[in-house]
């Protein structure tokens, strides 16, 4: 598959994303699909109809079909809640416009907001999480 930079660890997507920091791919017929559902179903095989692509490893972007495994919509949100969900779609009608929002300590900021309180640069934080690293890691290492 194009765009994954694939590694030991995630597979990262590094083509386009959705809101949520899944990443999105053209389709045959041209439909838009979840890049990760696409790997998975590539290399393991089709997902059962109902069923939703759980991330094991937490990172929305990466498509690794060892860190995907089939589970319900109910679990999928048990799972966000156990987990602190660290990527949330950003609210509607804020000022942060397709910024991607970051759960951290309970506190939900966008990442621009987030590299003021912890004295890195955006692009840095950003830089982190498109590699895979998790959001405490990302907000927490030094520079
Ligand atoms: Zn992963």
């Amino acid at each position: 598959m194009a765009r994954v930079r694939v590694g030991a660890g995630c597979w990262v997507w590094t083509g386009a994303r959705n809101t949520q920091g899944y990443g999105v791919i053209f389709l045959a017929d041209r439909r838009l699909g979840k890049a990760h559902r696409v790997s998975y179903e590539h290399h393991v095989g089709p997902i059962a109809p109902g069923l939703v692509l759980l991330h094991t490893c937490d990172n929305p972007s990466c498509v690794n079909p060892a860190h995907l495994r089939p589970g319900t919509v109910a679990e999928n949100n048990a799972d966000k809640k156990a987990k602190g969900r660290a990527f949330t779609p950003h609210p509607r009608g804020t000022s942060h416009h397709a910024a991607r929002v970051l759960r951290f300590r309970g506190v939900v900021r966008c990442i621009a907001e987030w590299a003021a309180v912890v004295g890195l640069k955006a692009s840095t934080i950003r830089k982190r999480l498109n590699r895979g690293w998790p959001v405490r890691r990302a907000l927490t290492e030094a520079a």
